[in-house]
């Protein structure tokens, strides 16, 4: 029975570069077919005449239609948008759900109505629906928008399987035992949002292995490198890029010393391979505080930080994060956010 070495000789083959890549469940390929409706509109804050034009005139329902947005209006694959939802003055949306990307959108209330994130897939571009039901006045609501993904490459590297590669029970049992605990993890999300901030690095932006990196095998791609690698020495220190709860903290086959944050929404970020962590599950951190110590525990080759991030379980580019802000509560906040988006010349609200 093929044991211990011969399975961690093939393992390192396999996906040791830098940073070990950790198998997920096959990405689906390209876009759902697209439904036959107009691109995203921009994001429509009722005006003070409006709002009071609907609440003077009583039923016929609808009075006003639903808003619907997405933050940034020209996302890129891999990245985290923002999901708006503005019911207009009357009846109240009740029971919202979403789905981007047939992609599960966890949606709370707001004093402009709901809002959420959604992860975009890391394979698919193009034309992606997003997908909205509710109830108002007793009445079912179905909207549907396009949204305009932009493609991105990612680099690739030949991989090389060294012969005799042999499976081990105990490691596979162990890896599937910890996959499942951190998938299960992943998947509970508070719906409160922590941060107040906008997401920064967790350590100086030297990216020495990017995201997506495929693994390339036979000609084939075999695995993609769901996150982004910093470069760091042993012993330096690595920081939330952002307020959030330490959601789990442990000592894993490919993750080596792993701390994972959530930040509400489904968001959940991940950083891998610490010779030490100095948090505990449970703790609130601030943006900027100390997690751990850079190491090179579990699939690593050399020391250096493997940076994740995930919504709705689903993995997504952390970089997609850096300056990341939820979220204007008031309209007023929003106004002024289009304003200085407009400025900017970007249109995009955050
Ligand atoms: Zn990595």
């Amino acid at each position: 029975m093929g044991r211990g070495p011969t399975n961690l000789a093939f393992m390192l083959a396999v996906f040791g570069s830098a940073c070990a890549s950790i198998p997920e469940a096959p990405q689906p390929v390209g876009a759902p077919a697209a439904p036959d409706v107009a691109s995203a509109e921009p994001l429509r804050i009722y005006t003070p005449v409006e709002q009071a034009e609907a609440t003077r005139v009583p039923a016929p329902y609808p009075a006003l239609p639903l808003s619907v947005g997405v933050s940034p209006r020209r996302p890129r694959q891999a990245s985290v948008v923002t999901v708006r939802i503005i019911v207009p003055p009357g009846p109240a949306l009740e029971r919202p759900t979403a789905t981007l990307a047939e992609r599960d959108v966890l949606l709370v209330r707001d004093d402009l109505g709901w809002i959420g994130l959604a992860g975009l897939p890391v394979d698919g571009s193009g034309l992606l629906e997003l997908d909205i039901r509710g109830r108002r006045n007793g009445v079912e609501e179905h909207e549907r928008r396009v949204i305009r993904v932009e493609a991105r490459e990612y680099p690739s590297t030949r991989i090389r399987i060294s012969a005799g590669a042999a499976s081990d029970p105990e490691v596979d049992a162990r890896i599937a035992r910890e996959r499942q605990l951190i998938r299960s993890r992943l998947t509970a999300s508070t719906d409160v949002w922590l941060p107040e901030d906008p997401f920064d690095w967790p350590r100086p932006p030297v990216r020495t292995s990017p995201f997506g990196e495929g693994r390339v095998f036979n000609g084939a791609v075999r695995s993609r490198h769901l996150g982004l690698d910093l470069r760091g020495r042993r012993g330096q220190g690595t920081y939330a890029p952002a307020a959030g709860r330490v959601l789990l903290t442990g000592s894993f086959f490919y993750q080596g010393n792993a701390v994972y944050l959530d930040h509400g929404l489904g968001l959940v970020t991940a950083y891998f391979h610490h010779t030490s962590i100095v948090v505990e599950e449970g703790d609130i951190v601030s943006p900027g505080q100390l997690l751990g110590r850079v190491g090179s525990t579990g699939r690593s080759t050399a020391p250096h930080l493997h940076w994740s991030a995930y919504v709705n379980g689903e993995s997504v580019d952390p970089e997609s994060l850096i300056g990341f802000l939820l979220i204007p509560k008031t309209a007023a906040d929003v106004e002024a956010a289009e304003t200085q988006a407009s400025e900017d010349n970007g249109g995009d609200w955050k």
